[in-house]
């Protein structure tokens, strides 16, 4: 193994409640809870059961990008990242926006700890992405692990084989992530060490 890429939102950091605030307040107070968890199933804006997906979201990441950027990382978070690059390269692959995420990791003085952030400017799906890291990076899909919080990443990583640790923390609850099958299901961050030296990874 030598790269964990993970997903952002649900597994650096819990965003779901600043995200649904945020998202009723922009896009209206009407929108359900679950509605707001189940748009995550599939690729974020390519799944057609996906209400907002043509929603203005430029609108809505000039709106939030000030205090998504000031979110503080958990100390826990940080000190785990910053002792898994002394083993691997790290990348975040991202439907975000590539700008927030690189403000939020410079305030929480953590960006240098990451290879590339591959947020959602200038690229369309997760899969694009993951096939844009091999290239630039070198990289094998079987080389790379992903770390991610929804059954629509799951699927989007199981298009270009990369094999995936879903944690059930996030947005999406341990009976969604395993509609997708994935790897290894963990509750911790810390918990990925343990099965990043298991051999049957
Ligand atoms: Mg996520």
């Amino acid at each position: 193994m030598k790269a964990v890429v993970f997903d952002f939102d649900g597994v650096i950091h819990d965003t779901f409640d600043f995200h649904l605030k945020n998202v009723r307040q922009v896009f209206g107070e009407h929108i359900p809870e679950q509605d707001f968890r189940d748009i995550h199933n599939g690729s974020f804006f390519q799944n057609p059961m996906n209400a907002l997906r043509n929603a203005d979201w430029e609108a809505y990441r000039k709106h939030v990008h000030r205090n998504m950027s000031n979110l503080v990382m958990p100390e826990s978070t940080r000190n785990f990242l910053l002792d898994l690059t002394k083993r691997y390269e790290l990348f975040i692959i991202s439907s975000g926006s590539t700008a927030i995420i690189t403000d939020y990791l410079n305030n929480n003085r953590i960006y240098s700890a990451f290879t590339e952030i591959l947020g959602l400017d200038g690229h369309g799906s997760k899969v694009e992405k993951f096939e844009r890291v091999f290239r630039d990076h070198d990289l094998r899909a079987d080389l790379c692990v992903f770390v991610t919080d929804t059954l629509g990443d799951i699927m989007e990583a199981r298009e270009v084989g990369v094999r995936t640790i879903a944690i059930d923390t996030g947005y999406h609850d341990r009976d969604t992530l395993l509609k997708g099958s994935p790897h290894h299901i963990i509750s911790r961050l810390e918990e990925l060490h343990q099965v990043l030296e298991s051999p049957d990874r």
